[in-house]
Formats: C-alpha cells, structure tokens, sequence
C-alpha cells in the first residue's frame, strides 16, 4: 500500500501503532543503526516496509517495535539475521490462516521454512489477497516472546519435519531464544 502525503499528516495526528510517519532516517535515528542497516533488514525479509506514492520508506510505531525486537534477537539472544528468518519461518501459519490442505500442499511457505511466509510468492492462495502487514502471522512474529510461544506450540509432526533441516532447532530447544 503506498501514502501520499495527506495520509501521513492525517496518521500524525491520529496517533495509532500502525499509522506510518517515520522517515527512514528518523527510524534509524530512533533505534540507533544505519539507515543501510534498516535496508538489509527489509531486503532480508524481516520486515515489510510502506511506501509513499513517491517510493519513500516510512516506518510506524509497530515497525520500530519489531526493529527493536530484531535488534534485541541479534545483539542479546545472539540469533543472526538467517536465524531470525528461520524462527520466522518456523511459525505455523497454516494453523493460523487455517488455509485447506490443497492450499498449503501448494504452498511454498509450507514446504519450506528458510524465511516467513511473507517471503514467498502466493499465488494460488488465499494469501494471495491479504495484506502481510495486517496479518495476524506477521504481527505475531514482532513479538519476540510470541514467537517462542507459538514454536513450542508446534505438533509433534512439525518438529520431526523441521529437525530434518534445521540447524536453528537446535537453537531455540537450548533456550537460546528469550
Ligand atoms: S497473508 Fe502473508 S503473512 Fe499472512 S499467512 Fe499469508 S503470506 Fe503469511
């Protein structure tokens, strides 16, 4: 979805978590990284960012809050960026988009966990026509405890699937992951 300009002034002064109206620079100065620090981070699929009309990045209050949380995986839990993508890709979205069994035997995000399900084309399905940034599987993955919750919450089928190929298992079972 992409802002003009009337939008944003509007966001400001009804203040709400996903109203975007940081600049880029502003968000950076906010979290204290670069501004090509927040661009990995988006190129690498941790976040999705909205732009305006005109192409410019701009960040909401959730966006800083899940910044932030990305920061605290990297610099305190000591999880690299391709960690963060597995964890990410780890969340059973199919348990919460409650999508058929034809859609998710067709899903790529499905098949694969080496980033969210936000990372992978969709299209034959119904993640074909939602909006990533309102979906409750990504909101979820801004929440570092939750995500941890909903890991743990995995069936037992999951798990065996996901020990086949993932080194960041090993990770999250040994409590590296607060
Ligand atoms: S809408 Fe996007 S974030 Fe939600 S389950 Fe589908 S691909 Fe994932």
């Amino acid at each position: 979805m992409a802002y003009n300009l009337l939008t944003i002034n509007v966001a400001m002064t009804t203040k709400n978590q996903d109203n975007p109206i940081y600049s880029i620079g502003t968000a950076a100065r906010m979290l204290g990284v670069s501004v090509q620090t927040l661009r990995l981070y988006e190129s690498e699929g941790l976040i999705i960012i909205s732009k305006t009309e005109g192409n410019q990045r701009i960040y909401s209050d959730s966006d800083i809050e899940r910044l932030r949380c990305i920061r605290k995986a990297i610099n305190e839990d000591k999880i690299s960026i391709g960690g963060m993508k597995r964890l990410h890709g780890m969340i059973p979205c199919w348990d919460i988009i409650k999508c058929s069994s034809e859609e998710r035997n067709a899903c790529p995000a499905f098949k694969n966990h080496l980033g969210g399900c936000w990372t992978y084309k969709h299209e034959h399905s119904v993640c074909a026509e939602l909006d990533c940034r309102s979906c409750n599987v990504y909101k979820l993955s801004s929440d570092c405890g939750h995500i941890k919750e909903q890991i743990k919450n995995i069936t037992l089928v999951h798990h065996e699937q996901l020990l086949e190929h993932s080194p960041v298992y090993d990770e999250v079972a040994a409590g590296a992951v607060s």
